[in-house]
């Protein structure tokens, strides 16, 4: 009929707005290795550059027991980890949540003394027999052994400065807590002093961001012995942390305030904070849906490549777009067949509480409800607009249209997530460093092409292990959109410098629990360094 083909132009014409095509690409690549170049050089630029004081990754074969706590929001999460020295580890944890007098507490101590009691109660839980033996010792020999001692990572997801692997001062509070003396004070040191008062044998070896957490899960447990290059979370928010040569980092080499750490391996792991990647829109997409979430946003014109890609936006993003169709009295969308009027509530099937009509009322589950719906009809999508958003009698042709700009949503956030896992491949030079069973060159010169990979007789790609560029990825929508990382890699393949060769040796896989055994590595090779 005219009415389905009205909506289905309609919804196309939507869904071409999200398009974010190689040359895009192409450009955005661009603009993101110039951003990270100048990051790494000075203070103040879009792409933050943050150096964290980990200057190597794990291989798989580390040992031994560590401890991981995680300030993160609404708890606090304790942990327990065993590296079982062969890729493994086991964990153990306990959680509780942050009574909220705390969160906005006259002083710091008031938080830190509670965070330490429950450490405390783990150690009594989980490792009673190493805890007393500590205390008996403290008694009678006044002080306990240095190998009694865990070393502890500290996940604080928290804007903070670090001046040291297990220094860093605060900023300022976000996510509900306010605690006007903790600013500018180093967090570690106020977590210190309480697990001190208690006398527990517990050492704040690391702060932890938990994108490097990511990256050092993963490096833990992937397979093969190749580090891995990046750890990358696309959750509510996104950002990734990579391993940079050290003499680029000049910001901090260069420094006079950088406090001491280990140069040896040559190499630290970065923090991008690329949810702020080209800010002022140089190459960024920027549609009217775009346009309009971010002006209603508490933050406007920052984090302007995250409210393109997280999860937090994105179905704020789809949510945009299908009131605006359904407020144009010319677009049938969830319209009665025989409506003309102009009062859109009492014409259209959704119900007057629909969350439809509220900021945030979609959720990002739903785009990876729209992109795996292959039933008849999109049965899936309309039941769970019926049930979860308050539309009723939803067509066929209504639930195409959902699905179309949907889906075109949510690739583009995989094109945009490609962009910063293609330029931190790049900048990085990984595809230049051949091997010895590469094929091409190992000089690191300009230029060079990418290297094969040793190719099977079947004709597909197969590569070597020591070619394999790895990356570590956490998050509900790497984790649960359908395809993503499937798109993600078309968009690689785009980009000229990394081409169908350098697409398939990037490896993506999923690494859980930054928080825990990551903050544990991470205190790992503090302890190492000092
Ligand atoms: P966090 O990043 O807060 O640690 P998650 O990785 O679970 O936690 O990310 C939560 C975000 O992921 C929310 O913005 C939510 O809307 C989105 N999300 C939850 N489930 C899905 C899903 N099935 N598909 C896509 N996005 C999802």
């Amino acid at each position: 009929t005219e009415r389905s083909m009205n909506l289905a132009e309609q919804a196309k014409r939507v869904a071409a707005e999200f398009e974010f095509g190689p040359g895009n690409v192409r450009k955005a690549v661009k603009e993101f290795v110039r951003e990270m170049d100048e990051g790494l050089q000075k203070e103040g630029t879009e792409l933050s550059q943050i150096p964290t004081y980990v200057t190597a990754v794990p291989n798989g074969t580390e040992k031994g027991l560590y401890m991981a706590v995680d300030l993160g929001g609404t708890n606090f999460r304790v942990c327990s980890i065993q590296l079982h020295g062969n890729t493994t580890f086991s964990l153990t944890q306990s959680k509780v949540a942050i009574p909220h007098e705390l969160m906005v507490a006259k002083t710091s101590k008031e938080l830190f003394s509670f965070l330490a009691k429950q450490i405390e109660n783990f150690l009594k839980a989980h490792h009673e027999d190493h805890y007393t033996a500590t205390i008996k010792r403290r008694q009678t020999e006044g002080n306990i052994k240095e190998e009694e001692i865990f070393d502890l990572g500290f996940t604080f997801s928290f804007p903070v400065q670090q001046i040291g692997i297990n220094k860093g001062v605060l900023m300022r509070w976000t996510k509900g807590f306010d605690i006007q003396e903790t600013i500018g004070q180093d967090v570690c040191a106020l977590l210190q002093k309480e697990i001190d008062e208690l006398h527990l044998p517990v050492r704040v070896a690391a702060l932890v961001n938990d994108t490097v957490g990511t990256l050092m899960a993963r490096s833990y447990t992937s397979p093969g012995k190749t580090g891995t290059l990046l750890g990358a979370i696309f959750g509510t928010g996104t950002n990734g942390a990579y391993v940079e040569k050290l003499d680029k980092v000049s910001k901090l080499t260069q420094s006079k305030d950088a406090g001491d750490f280990d140069k040896s391996t040559g190499e630290m792991i970065v923090n991008t904070e690329w949810g702020s990647f080209d800010n002022s829109l140089r190459t960024l997409p920027n549609t009217p849906y775009d346009v309009e979430l971010d002006a209603k946003s508490v933050n406007p014109g920052i984090q302007m490549f995250e409210k393109r890609v997280s999860g937090m936006f994105l179905g704020e993003l789809l949510r945009i777009a299908l009131v605006g169709l359904v407020k144009d009295p010319a677009i049938p969308l969830f319209k009665d067949e025989n409506s003309s009027q102009n009062d859109v509530h009492s014409t259209t099937q959704i119900h007057e509480g629909s969350p439809i009509w509220k900021q945030w009322g979609i959720d990002t589950s739903f785009l990876s409800i729209c992109a795996g719906d292959h039933s008849d009809g999109h049965r899936v999508i309309r039941q769970t607009l019926d049930k979860e958003y308050g539309i009723s009698a939803v067509s066929a042709e209504d639930a195409e249209a959902v699905r179309e700009i949907a889906f075109a949503v949510g690739r583009r956030a995989a094109r945009l997530a490609a962009v910063a896992i293609g330029a931190i491949v790049l900048e990085t030079g990984r595809l230049r460093s051949a091997t010895a069973s590469g094929t091409a060159t190992t000089e690191d010169k300009e230029g060079v092409d990418p290297p094969r990979g040793t190719v099977d007789s079947s004709g597909r790609g197969e590569v070597a292990e020591e070619d394999v560029i790895d990356i570590g990825v956490d998050g509900s929508l790497v984790e649960f959109y359908p395809n993503f990382e499937e798109h993600i890699r078309q968009a690689l393949r785009e980009v000229e410098e990394i081409g169908e060769q350098g697409e398939k040796r990037i490896r993506i896989g999923i690494a859980k629990d930054g928080s825990g055994v990551g903050a544990a590595l991470i205190a790992l090779v503090a302890g190492r360094m000092t």
